[in-house]
């Protein structure tokens, strides 16, 4: 289950290789206005993945524009091809995407930000850079990268940025320390964060460390790879006799839906916290995902995010779908 999403037919206009690891495609939809959109928006493109419909998120890079919505996309090789199927598309094919929306809300009215983007994470941050920029906002903007060549945008946000661009290049040993970087900023500050999901949690850690409010750190995750390798595991469901297998390839979410166990769902990215649901005994070790629980949750594998998270072994899990009351 999930709430209803507005899809739009659009065509994309054309691509481009911003490094070896990364493309940009220019969509347009087909009835396009060039309204401006939240920083931060997202949009969810429509991809068939073994022939089946499928559906990716992928933020939109910079403001608006008059020539169409801009993406960019890591081809990202150890995964179900979502991103492999973006690759394959030449200009002039028909897509369908929902209208943009943003998770993030930015809070206009502060002194200083702190942006923080780690490899392909910055494709939200190039539109809060260009917002802010255009506000005259005191910002700094900490681009976390394996190396130069990687980088994507690197050169426009130099020349929007100067020296308020800070790239930490991996390979020129020029690692990114959160705890000195958080340390240093102001009370007050507004950081927002896009990054993969060890790097959000030091950035949690480091943020919270440095006795700024948590709710003054803004981020976006792109969903994440996990702490265990992505491998089938067994559900078994308390008070009936049954247990199911999680493929590699396939979320608990959708596995027990289609079993007929309902799930409700929103986000999909274990960030809403919807589709917890009660763990009641783990035969292995679960692999929490989601951004939605806290370190301590996580730990007490009370609940899990059935969207995202994963197990190695066999847990029993609780629904609470009570076949009399349907
Ligand atoms: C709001 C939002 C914005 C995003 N913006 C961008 C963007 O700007 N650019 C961009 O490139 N991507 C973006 N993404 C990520 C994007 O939606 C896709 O997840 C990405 O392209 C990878 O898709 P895939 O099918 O190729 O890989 P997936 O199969 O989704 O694999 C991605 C990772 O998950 C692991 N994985 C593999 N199988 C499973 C499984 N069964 N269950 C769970 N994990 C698994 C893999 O190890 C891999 O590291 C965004 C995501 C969100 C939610």
């Amino acid at each position: 289950m999930r709430f209803v999403e507005t899809w739009i037919p659009a065509t994309l206009v054309s691509t481009r290789d911003l490094s070896p690891g990364i493309r940009e495609f220019l969509i347009r939809p087909d009835q396009f206005d060039g309204a401006a959109y939240p920083v931060g928006s997202h949009i969810n493109v429509g991809v068939t993945i073994d022939g089946q419909p499928e559906t990716r998120s992928y933020s939109l890079v910079g403001e608006a524009s008059p020539q169409g919505l801009r993406i960019a996309v890591r081809r990202a090789e150890d995964s179900r091809g979502g991103s492999r199927y973006m690759w394959q598309l030449a200009p002039g094919a028909r897509l369908d995407i929902t209208r943009p929306a943003s998770l993030v809300a930015v809070d206009w009215a502060r002194d200083n930000y702190c942006l923080i983007a780690g490899g392909i994470g910055i494709t939200p941050i190039v539109g809060a850079a260009q917002a802010l920029t255009r506000r005259g906002s005191d910002i700094t903007l900490h681009y976390a990268v394996r190396g130069r060549a990687d980088a994507a945008y690197l050169d426009d946000l130099a020349s929007l940025l100067g020296d308020r661009l800070v790239v930490h290049a991996s390979d020129e040993d020029k690692r990114l320390d959160l705890d000195a970087l958080f340390a240093s900023l102001p009370k007050g500050t507004l950081a927002l964060f896009c990054g993969p999901m060890r790097m959000l949690d030091a950035a949690r850690h480091a943020w919270i460390g440095a006795g700024h409010p948590l709710s003054d750190l803004r981020y976006e995750t792109f969903g994440s790879s996990g702490t265990l390798p992505t491998e089938a595991f067994r559900v078994r469901l308390k008070g009936c006799d049954v247990e199911l297998e999680i493929p590699r390839e396939r979320s608990m979410l959708d596995v027990l839906n289609a079993s007929g166990f309902e799930v409700i769902s929103d986000c999909k990215r274990g960030e809403c916290g919807l589709c917890a649901i009660d763990v009641v005994a783990v035969d292995g070790e679960i692999d929490h995902r989601d951004v939605f629980f806290s370190d301590h949750q996580k730990q007490s594998n009370a609940k899990i995010c059935a969207c995202v998270s994963r197990a190695r072994g066999t847990i029993t899990v609780d629904t609470l779908l009570r076949a009399d009351a349907v």
